[in-house]
């Protein structure tokens, strides 16, 4: 209840959410109760929570931040959601993100852009923008989001709280809205990074109504944080600390470098030398898997349909066109040409073949180092508006995040200072496929 009155405090100002949700929040709080009274305690059991509004959430509405979902209440639950429920987590509501995860900033939303709490006139980042800027302004303890080019980690990084993008397949993705199905991974936002171990262990593991999802043994992650790295070996590939990074960007990355020597850790140069296509493979990867994955919202099953069609083409196209924002038609038509008859070979095929080259890149150089330490976006939080008419401008800022979800490896985001404005900024810890413990461990060890 404390926590619904907060949200309620600075939702106009910052407007992390697509839906509160009192009347769960408060059952869920009192189950809680019930349940720490029979002494029957999870480390999660009354622990207020929001997610991103692209989980479904059995009976609460979910619109992926779109129009086309305004009117969608889910007839079941997310696995994830599922867990943390399970473990006693209280639901406070749906968060805000750009529409069906696309983009950087969160003003592809159709609920409007969340502000960045540390400076309301700069965006959260994106996509899960509501997800960091809850974290920041206390509306939650924790909140899931997903994570599909550097959605978790870039809204972490600009926001000021951790971000931890699990290894593909490490958390279920039943239940939760595809964009690009072989890049998406939930994971959580948190204050620090002891939550986000203690959130991490509760949405892992196997799930077999996600045949992505690995089963694989998972870790104790809260055992991981040791508080010591001594000997851990870092790795700084060169193709990421160019001419041109942002000069707060760069600073706060050398301090966070000396930290790192103090606390015993050993820097090693390496080269990730495919990253230059990283950002033109993951566009074409991305808008193919999504224009594909959101051919079913037709008008017919779900969502949005139009008042004012005669026959059934017009009814889909016109559904189509009122429910979708901009962005996600230009995503929808860049697949769908990346996809066609033609361009297929030219194109998708292409960049899987650069998507490889990549992977292997990473496998490279993690044969040398424990970890490798980067930015994790290229400047701290950007003006409302300052990038909306160069789209391209905007992927640009996922530089830094996007080759670790085509190697389908893990990667943390964790603040590391400030710019001379006052800006959050954070490092990014990239780690071996199910390392999540040592960027954990390091992460922790750091903060
Ligand atoms: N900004 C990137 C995009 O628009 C990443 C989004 C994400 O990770 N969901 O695709």
């Amino acid at each position: 209840s404390a926590m619904l009155d907060r949200i309620e405090t600075v939702e106009p100002q910052i407007g992390s959410f697509i839906t509160v949700a009192p009347e769960q929040a408060l059952a869920d709080a009192a189950a809680a109760d019930r349940r720490i009274a029979a002494k029957d305690i999870d480390l999660l059991t009354g622990i207020p929570l929001a997610l991103k509004d692209i989980f479904l959430t059995e009976g609460i509405r979910t619109t992926c931040g779109s129009k086309i979902l305004n009117n969608f209440v889910p007839p079941y639950s997310a696995t994830s959601f599922e867990k943390l429920k399970q473990a006693g987590a209280v639901l406070l509501g749906k968060l805000n993100q750009d529409e069906f995860a696309m983009g950087s900033s969160n003003e592809s939303s159709a609920y409007g852009c969340t502000r960045n709490p540390w400076d309301q006139t700069r965006i959260p980042g994106g996509s899960s923008g509501g997800s960091a800027a809850a974290i920041a302004a206390r509306q939650a303890t924790a909140t899931l989001g997903t994570d599909t080019g550097g959605s978790i980690r870039q809204p972490a990084s600009h926001c000021g709280c951790v971000g931890l993008k699990p290894t593909y397949g490490r958390v279920s993705r039943y239940g939760v809205i595809a964009y690009a199905s072989s890049l998406d991974q939930v994971g959580p936002l948190t204050r620090d990074v002891t939550d986000s171990a203690i959130m991490l262990a509760a949405v892992a593991g196997h799930d077999p109504k996600d045949s992505t999802s690995v089963d694989v043994a998972v870790p104790d992650y809260l055992a991981a944080l040791t508080g010591t790295i001594k000997g851990l070996r870092i790795g700084l590939p060169k193709e990421y600390y160019i001419a041109g990074l942002d000069a707060d960007v760069q600073s706060a990355m050398n301090s966070a470098i000396e930290t790192y020597r103090r606390l015993g850790a050993e820097f090693v140069d390496i080269s990730l030398p495919h990253t230059d296509y990283a950002v033109a493979t993951y566009y074409l990867i991305a808008t193919a898997e999504a224009s594909s994955n959101l051919a079913r919202y037709d008008g017919v099953r779900f969502g949005h349909r139009t008042e004012n069609a005669d026959n059934l083409l017009e009814m889909y196209c016109k559904s189509r066109s009122e429910g979708f924002g901009a962005e996600v038609k230009r995503r929808i038509m860049l697949g769908t040409y990346a996809l066609s008859a033609g361009y297929y070979d030219a194109y998708y095929v292409k960049a899987q073949k650069v998507r490889t080259l990549i992977m292997r890149d990473f496998i490279q150089a993690f044969e040398g180092v424990d970890v490798i330490l980067t930015p994790v976006a290229p400047t701290p939080a950007f003006r409302i508006g300052e990038k909306t008419n160069d789209p391209l401008q905007m992927y640009l800022s996922d530089i830094f995040t996007i080759p670790v979800n085509l190697a389908g490896t893990c990667g943390i985001s964790v603040p590391a200072g400030f710019s001379a404005d006052g800006l959050p900024i954070g490092l990014q810890l990239i780690g071996k496929p199910f390392g999540e413990e040592t960027i954990l461990r390091a992460a922790h060890a750091f903060e």
